[in-house]
């Protein structure tokens, strides 16, 4: 599964304050939520989605408490100075294409997985965080551009890295 930091799941950024922490997460709920989902979607498009309503929801319960994002922002500096073990880093076009569960993966040398979804790239998540070990890759996208697959574009998502 893909990682991101928590301000990154609800599109805004460390210093936003509540109301803007609110005001993002209803937005990011409301784009991925159950009921939202267009009757068309393919299974994949729903699990995909089932996974980030997921994860904005954990994102809004941990920044909504002033604790707990004190707590959050405390172990992100941590996590800061220490670089993320880095595996390697991965062009989309290494990774292999599952056709049936319309996702990305790439073996990791644990014998674990990278596992990638196309709305973890339209979400512009490059890290990915290995399904058994701690190791992550890096996607490198440049490539991906000119490998002719297209994206979705989601203008109103604003993701600060
Ligand atoms: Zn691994």
């Amino acid at each position: 599964m893909a990682s991101g930091c928590l301000y990154a799941i609800l599109g805004t950024a460390p210093e936003a304050s509540h109301q803007e922490l609110k005001s993002c997460y209803q937005k990011a709920i409301l784009q991925c939520h159950p009921d939202k989902l267009p009757q068309t979607c393919s299974e994949a498009e729903q699990a995909a989605a089932m996974q980030r309503f997921h994860l904005v929801d954990t994102a809004w319960r941990t920044l909504s408490d002033d604790a707990s994002r004190r707590e959050y922002d405390a172990r992100q500096k941590e996590n800061m100075r220490k670089p993320l073990p880095l595996n390697e880093k991965v062009h989309l076009d290494d990774m292999d294409w599952q056709e049936d569960e319309e996702m990305y993966t790439y073996s990791c040398r644990c014998g674990g997985e990278y596992v990638m979804t196309d709305s973890d790239i339209e979400q512009n998540i490059l890290i990915i965080s290995c399904n058994t070990c701690t190791l992550s890759i890096e996607l490198v996208m440049e490539d991906t551009l000119k490998s002719g697959r297209t994206f979705l574009q989601t203008d109103d998502v604003h993701i600060t890295p």
